[in-house]
């Protein structure tokens, strides 16, 4: 380490009781006779003024040991992840820290795990992604807000670059050319000059192509669940990079006016719907298909090996979105109780998408009537008949699947508005029979 510095208002940018926290770990370290330091991602954000507390410790020693002593020490959860030299601590107050060995990475195979060996810390910054990453600061007692950027990062921060550390990163790990646009978009940081043509050469080849399926979808999930996705899927689109979703996925301008309008689509959503938990980067997923045909939409779910639940919102990404718009927009009412039946087993992101699709299309006019079919849809969804199978029988009607239709007649009576008492209900039990 050449000029080591010292930046004691750094970590008081920590909250405070976090702050302690690292301060008393810092000394357990002096106590362990281990050197402890901050890293990644935080001190990054500690550095760019944004809020961060996932607190990433990396001990010169065995990172596993002293996580158990710091868990014991402070009634912490722990969970150990031998293989990657990681544990991950949850404190009584929800407090989460992940502490690992300061070591070095050898990658048998691109785009495989590497295999992990002790190292020292310079070693440890050196193995990742980019500079403004591999940034760390020293927490034991007598070193403590000692800044260690042996790649620059501090200077790239300011200049708002994003940079590898050596020519065969994204080869060793081509995760890195997500990550990379995941970090520029975030920030909105510039690609350096000679990491756009490192990746740009990565992204010609198959490299991608030797990445898991779940290694993939993380990325990608990733990336769309970040504040705005839309410019980080243009990104994606102008590096060529959405072929590895699937070989005929691109960012044509048709799928740019979906994909485009799904932010406002989203808030209106939220709005509307506060209690409505949207997967969002799935919708997102969903508005970057939604040009292509269903085999490319399979492809990609096996690609992704996609979750059940996320392969069935894709699954409405081709006709049953635009069946159901069709018929929602199209002249001539429907009544409350067709549109119950249409949109039934629509996922709330099936039903955000219709929304992103009417507000794409060229003749987007219709979008308020499709809003208020969605509103109303929502309400009428806990509609309940107060007849119930009981009051059937009771009324002399022998058991038997005739019930659910009759039961159903009166829920979609009640959807429309047709009937609104109990006795209103009877009435048309009666005149069924
Ligand atoms: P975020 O704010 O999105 O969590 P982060 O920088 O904390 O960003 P993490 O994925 O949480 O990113 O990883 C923590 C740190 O581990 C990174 O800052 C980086 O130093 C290192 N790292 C993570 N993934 C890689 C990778 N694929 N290659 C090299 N280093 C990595
Ligand atoms: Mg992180």
């Amino acid at each position: 380490m050449k000029h080591p510095i010292r930046h004691p208002v750094l970590l008081n940018r920590i909250p405070v009781r976090p702050l302690q926290l690292l301060k008393q770990i810092g000394r357990l370290g002096d106590e362990r006779g281990v050197s402890v330091y901050l890293v990644g991602g935080v001190v990054r954000d500690l550095l760019l003024k944004r809020e961060n507390l996932d607190l990433d410790l990396t001990v010169e020693g065995d990172g596993i040991a002293f996580a158990r002593v710091v868990a014991d020490r402070y009634g912490a959860g722990l969970a150990v992840f031998e293989r990657f030299a990681t544990a991950r601590l949850a404190f009584p107050d929800g407090l989460k820290m992940d502490i690992a060995t300061t070591r070095r990475e050898s990658y048998a195979q691109p785009a495989l795990l590497p295999t992990v060996q002790p190292a020292s810390i310079e070693a440890d910054l050196s193995r990742r992604d980019f500079t403004i990453n591999a940034i760390a600061v020293q927490l034991n007692r007598r070193q403590f807000g000692r800044v260690l950027d042996p790649c620059g990062g501090q200077g790239d921060l300011r200049a708002r670059a994003i940079r590898v550390l050596h020519t065969g990163s994204f080869q060793d790990d081509p995760t890195r050319i997500f990550r990379a646009i995941r970090f520029e978009q975030r920030f909105g940081f510039r690609l350096e000059r000679t990491t756009v043509g490192l990746l740009a050469q990565a992204a010609s080849t198959a490299l991608i192509q030797g990445l898991s399926g779940p290694r993939l979808r993380n990325e990608i999930l990733l990336l769309l669940a970040e504040h705005d996705p839309v410019r980080a899927i243009a990104r994606m689109g102008q590096l060529k990079l959405l072929r590895f979703l699937h070989r005929r996925l691109s960012y044509t301008k048709n799928v740019r006016r979906v994909v485009t309008a799904v932010p406002k689509a989203l808030v209106w959503w939220a709005h509307r719907f506060p209690d409505s938990e949207i997967d969002r980067s799935i919708v997102y997923l969903m508005a970057l298909s939604s040009k292509s045909s269903q085999a490319v939409v399979d492809g990609m779910i096996r690609r992704l090996a996609l979750s059940r639940e996320q392969a069935k919102n894709m699954g409405f990404v081709g006709g049953r979105v635009d069946r159901a718009l069709k018929r929602l927009t199209e002249k001539g009412t429907v009544r409350p109780s067709q549109v119950y039946h249409l949109l039934a087993d629509f996922s709330d992101e099936a039903l955000v998408l219709l929304l992103v699709k009417q507000r794409s299309a060229q003749h987007g006019a219709r979008v308020s009537l499709l809003k208020r079919h969605l509103v109303a849809y929502v309400k009428n969804k806990s509609v309940k008949t107060a007849l119930a199978g009981r009051d059937l029988q009771a009324m002399g009607l022998q058991p038997g699947p005739q019930y659910k239709t009759i039961l159903g007649k009166l829920l979609d009576a009640r959807i429309d508005g047709m009937i609104k008492t109990e006795a209103e209900e009877r009435a048309l039990v009666e005149k069924q029979l």
